[in-house]
């Protein structure tokens, strides 16, 4: 890394707090030495009361841009010029562009899923996908999925402090897309499983089958999966989630967990920054 700072170097940041942990600069950073790019990403703790100095900071230390999470994802959106229209659906932001002083927001998390999928040679589009969870993750895998053509979701979440968000991205995909999105409850186990029933693709948002919930899922009968389904779990991190225990147990074929979601929404900010596309396949056996 040190031979390769140098006066010219461009920074990219990563806005957010607690993000230590994050896999990002390490990601970045390796992609950059891999390519010979002279950039260097390095993570800010970041919280909502320091954002407007950190996003005058892009533009005073003409860095090229950053990635923004929680909690800054949506707070961030007042101080950027100009939105993605994924990122104007979403109402979030996960990548900043600095164009000579102009910022744009993009949110890369739903590209990153849409492209984990077609990397399997895997097209979902004219086809329905049933999704649990309309938090982060849900809001822009349904948003990015019907903006590239899935022509249904049927949204499940529970009765809990998403509902609303769950309520407000139907709303949105129905007014501002071709795709037809239905809302339902997780409580109705029934509905819940005749609509996976009915799915080329059941992904699933919540983040249940990630510590603390490592052992648990929403879907426990393998009954439920035909062998052609489609089963994605955004967690990574058990690799081999419950969910995707029941589905290989079912004899499905494709089960994948979230690590082609966060290399590809990574290669995806790679690519606005750099405009070079990210050797994901090496990044993927160093750091995975
Ligand atoms: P969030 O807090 O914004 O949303 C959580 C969602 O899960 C909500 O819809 C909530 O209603 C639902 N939920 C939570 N607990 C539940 C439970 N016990 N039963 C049913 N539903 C429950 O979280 P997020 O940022 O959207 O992240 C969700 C998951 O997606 C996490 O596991 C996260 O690691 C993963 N994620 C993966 C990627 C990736 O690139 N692979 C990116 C972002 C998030």
């Amino acid at each position: 890394m040190t031979e390769r700072i140098d006066g010219h170097t461009i920074l990219i940041g990563l806005m957010a707090y607690p993000i230590r942990h994050s896999m990002s600069p390490m990601m970045h950073n390796n992609a950059f030495a891999k390519l010979g790019l002279n950039y260097a990403y390095l993570a800010f703790d970041i919280t909502n009361d320091k954002l407007s100095d950190a996003v005058k900071a892009i533009r005073t230390l003409d860095m090229r841009g950053s990635n923004v999470s929680m909690p800054n994802k949506q707070k961030i959106i007042p101080y950027l010029d100009k939105l993605d229209p994924a990122a104007k659906l979403c109402g979030a932001v996960n990548t900043i562009v600095n164009d000579d002083g102009i910022l744009t927001g993009y949110t890369t998390d739903g590209t990153g899923f849409m492209k984990s999928l077609e990397d399997e040679n895997l097209d979902i589009r004219g086809k329905k996908m049933t999704l649990s969870g309309a938090g982060g993750a849900g809001t822009a895998i349904a948003v990015q999925a019907a903006l590239d053509g899935v022509a249904e979701i049927s949204i499940f979440n529970a009765k809990d402090k998403f509902w609303d968000n769950a309520e407000r991205n139907v709303d949105i995909i129905n007014k501002k897309t071709n795709c037809k999105a239905t809302l339902h409850t997780l409580e109705d186990r029934e509905d819940f499983r005749s609509e996976i029933a009915d799915s080329t693709i059941y992904c699933d948002s919540t983040g249940v089958g990630m510590k603390p919930l490592e052992d648990e899922t929403l879907v426990i009968d393998p009954g439920w999966f035909r062998k052609d389904i489609i089963v994605y779990d955004t967690v990574y991190a058990p690799r081999t989630t419950k969910l995707m225990k029941v589905a290989q147990k079912a004899g499905v074929t494709h089960v994948f967990n979230g690590l082609g979601m966060v290399l590809e929404q990574g290669a995806e900010a790679f690519k606005l920054w750099t405009g070079k596309s990210m050797p994901v396949e090496y990044i993927r056996e160093l750091l995975f």
